[in-house]
C-alpha cells in the first residue's frame, strides 16, 4: 500500500480516502457487512467507513489467528524479538503517516501524538531486549535435593483479544499487543469504533516486519457487538477502557474462566507540598490535566496544594494556562486540541456547568470553542468546587481541573485517598525523598514526583496498572510480559515414585523421611 500523499480532500495531511479505504479492506467478514462511518474530530465530516463486524466474523479472526499462532510459538524467542524490534523501526521511518492518521482520527494536537509515535519502538526495543530472559526456563527447589528437581516453563496463551479505546489509538492498541506477541501469542484487536484506522495501519507495518499472515488480525465494529464476542472466543482479554464497561469485561471473562488485564479510569490526584517548588509544579499541572485535551486516564483532574503555597500556584498556573494556544492544525504548533467528538463535548460541558452552579469558580477557560473547531473546549482550571459536585469525585476526561487548599500533607494525603479509584498521583516537592514517602502513603498503582505521569508511563521496566475501580494488573515490565503466559512445571524424581521402596517397613520410611526433610529445611537456611 502506498503511504504517501495522493491528490485527495486530505491533501493538507497528506492521506487519502483511497489509502483509508485500502486499510478499511484488511478487515475480513464472513458475509456481506454494515458500513460504520467513521468522523474526525478535526470538521466532523465522515472520512471513510469500516466494516460493523458480527460474532462470526470475530471467532473467524480469531480462528485464523489461532491456526498462525502455532508456528509462530515454535520459533525461537529471539526471532520473534528481531521481528518485533523491526516493527519499532517501522514505527520510527512512518513516524508522519502515523502522527497524520492518529491526528485526523483524534483531532488531538501533533506532538501529543508524538508521545504515542515514540511509545511503540521504545516498547519494542525493552521487551525484544529483556523479554526473552523472562521467558527462559527456570530451574526451581526440588521436592527433595539431590533427588528431585523442578524447572518452570513459560507457554504462551494463545490468542490475545486486546480491546483498546480512542485517546490514545496507537499507544493502547500496541502496549498491550507487544508483549503478548513476543510470549508467542497471536493478537486479535479490536479498536474503538471512532479510531479504528490507526490499527489498520500497525496491521500493515506488522506486515512489513514480517510477523506471519494472520497473527495480528483487527475487528472493527461497534463495542457491545464485536467486544463480548471477542471475550467469549480469547484465551486471555487485555482491556482499556471505562470502569463501567471493564465491570462488563470481567463478568464476561469470569463466565469464560479466562484471566484479563483491565485498565481503566482514575480521578487522579496531585499533592503540591509545601517546599514544592512553585513554577515547577505549574509546568507539570499544565502538562498533566492539558495534555491531549484532557482525555488522558493518568491525568491530574483534582490538585491539592499546601494553603501557604495556594496563591503563588495559582498565579503560576492560572497564568500558563491562559497563555497555551487551542488549535487544530497538522503542524506542530497548538498545544492543545480536540475532544473527540459531540458527545464527550457535552459531557465535559455538563459537568463544568454543574460544578459552577453549586458554586465553583472558573480561573480559566470554562467554555466551548465551536470557533476553533467543533469539539473543542478551552482548558479550565476550577477552584471553590463543591465536593459533592460530580466533578469532584468523578472522572471528567477532559481539559478541566479542580484545585483544593490543604491545611497540612495529612489532609492532602487523606483526600488523595478519598476515592475508589487508584490509577495515577503525583507528588511535588523539592525534597525528592520526602516526595517518595508521600508517595508511599497514596493508594495508586503508580506515583510520580515531580512529573505528572511521563516519569512513570515511560519507565517501561516498572509495571503499570490501576488500584480499586481503576483495574486489575499491570502492563509493562515483567510483569506486563508474564500475565500472557501459563507457568508450567516440570518436576522430574531421579528415584523414580517418592514412596517408601518395596520391602522398607512404613514406620522406618517416615521416621527417615522425616528427617531428611527436616535437614532439608534447616540446611537451606544456610545454604544459598
Ligand atoms: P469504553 O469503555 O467506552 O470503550 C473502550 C473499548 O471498549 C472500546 O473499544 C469499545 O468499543 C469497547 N466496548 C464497549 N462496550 C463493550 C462491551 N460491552 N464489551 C467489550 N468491549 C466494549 O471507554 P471510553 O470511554 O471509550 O475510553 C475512555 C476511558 O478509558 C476513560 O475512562 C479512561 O480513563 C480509560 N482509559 C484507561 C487507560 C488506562 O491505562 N488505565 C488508558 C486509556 C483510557
Amino acid at each position: 500500500m502506498s503511504r504517501s500523499a495522493t491528490a485527495s480532500t486530505f491533501d493538507d495531511v497528506g492521506l487519502s480516502a483511497d489509502m483509508l479505504e485500502a486499510l478499511s479492506t484488511r478487515v475480513e467478514t464472513t458475509g456481506g457487512r454494515d458500513a460504520i462511518s467513521v468522523r474526525t474530530p478535526v470538521t466532523d465530516e465522515p472520512i471513510g467507513t469500516v466494516p460493523a463486524c458480527t460474532a462470526p466474523d470475530v471467532a473467524a479472526a480469531v480462528d485464523r489467528a489461532r491456526r498462525a499462532q502455532s508456528s509462530w510459538a515454535s520459533r525461537p524467542v529471539s526471532e520473534r524479538a528481531a521481528i518485533l524490534e523491526r516493527f519499532g523501526d517501522l514505527v520510527s521511518d512512518h513516524r508522519d503517516w502515523l502522527l497524520d492518521i492518529v491526528q485526523l482520527e483524534t483531532g488531538k494536537a501533533r506532538h501529543h501524538a508524538l508521545e504515542e509515535v515514540l511509545d511503540v519502538p521504545l516498547s519494542c526495543s525493552y521487551y525484544a531486549t529483556d523479554g526473552p530472559s523472562m521467558l527462559a526456563d527456570e530451574s526451581r527447589s526440588g521436592a527433595i535435593s539431590l533427588v528431585s528437581d523442578a524447572t518452570v516453563g513459560y507457554d504462551p496463551l494463545g490468542v490475545v483479544g486486546v480491546i483498546a479505546p480512542w485517546n490514545y489509538p496507537l499507544t493502547l492498541a500496541m502496549a498491550d499487543a507487544i508483549p503478548a506477541l513476543l510470549a508467542g501469542n497471536a493478537v486479535v484487536c479490536k479498536p474503538d469504533e471512532r479510531t479504528p484506522f490507526i490499527a489498520l495501519a500497525l496491521a500493515d507495518l506488522l506486515d512489513e516486519a514480517g510477523v506471519p499472515e494472520d497473527l495480528f488480525g483487527v475487528v472493527t465494529g461497534e463495542g457491545p457487538t464485536v467486544g463480548p464476542a471477542l471475550i467469549d472466543a480469547v484465551d486471555y482479554v487485555a482491556f482499556t477502557g471505562s470502569t463501567e464497561t471493564g465491570r462488563a469485561v470481567a463478568e464476561r471473562v469470569g463466565r469464560n474462566l479466562i484471566d484479563c488485564s483491565l485498565e481503566l479510569g482514575g480521578k487522579n490526584p496531585m499533592i503540591v507540598l509545601e517546599d514544592a517548588d512553585v513554577e515547577t509544579a505549574a509546568r507539570g499541572a499544565v502538562k498533566g490535566a492539558f495534555t491531549n485535551a484532557g482525555q488522558l486516564c493518568l491525568a491530574p483532574e483534582r490538585i491539592y496544594i499546601h494553603e501557604n503555597r495556594y496563591e503563588p500556584f495559582l498565579d503560576a498556573f492560572v497564568g500558563a494556562t491562559r497563555k497555551l494556544r487551542l488549535g487544530l492544525s497538522f503542524e506542530y504548533g497548538p498545544d492543545v486540541g480536540s475532544l473527540i467528538d459531540g458527545d464527550h463535548l457535552e459531557g465535559v460541558s455538563d459537568d463544568v456547568d454543574e460544578a459552577v452552579e453549586a458554586g465553583a469558580s472558573v480561573l480559566s477557560g470554562g467554555r466551548a470553542r465551536p470557533d476553533v473547531g467543533p469539539f473543542c473546549y478551552e482548558p479550565t482550571i476550577l477552584t471553590d468546587v463543591d465536593p459533592a459536585a460530580r466533578i469532584a469525585s468523578e472522572e471528567t476526561f477532559g481539559p478541566v481541573v479542580s484545585v483544593f487548599p490543604v491545611a497540612d500533607v495529612d489532609e492532602a494525603i487523606e483526600r488523595a485517598n478519598d476515592t475508589p479509584y487508584g490509577l495515577n498521583a503525583s507528588v511535588w516537592s523539592s525534597d525528592r525523598a520526602r516526595g517518595r514517602d508521600v508517595a508511599r502513603e497514596i493508594d495508586c498503582g503508580t506515583v510520580c514526583v515531580n512529573d505528572p505521569y511521563t516519569v512513570g508511563w515511560a519507565a517501561v521496566d516498572a509495571p503499570m496498572g490501576g488500584t480499586g475501580d481503576s483495574g486489575l494488573g499491570r502492563r509493562h515490565g515483567p510483569e506486563g510480559l508474564r500475565r500472557y503466559v501459563d507457568a508450567k512445571t516440570i518436576a522430574t524424581s531421579r528415584i523414580g515414585p517418592i514412596d517408601a521402596p518395596p520391602g522398607v517397613p512404613p514406620g522406618w520410611y517416615a521416621r527417615a523421611v522425616s528427617r531428611i526433610t527436616t535437614l532439608q529445611r534447616r540446611l537451606s537456611r544456610w545454604l544459598p
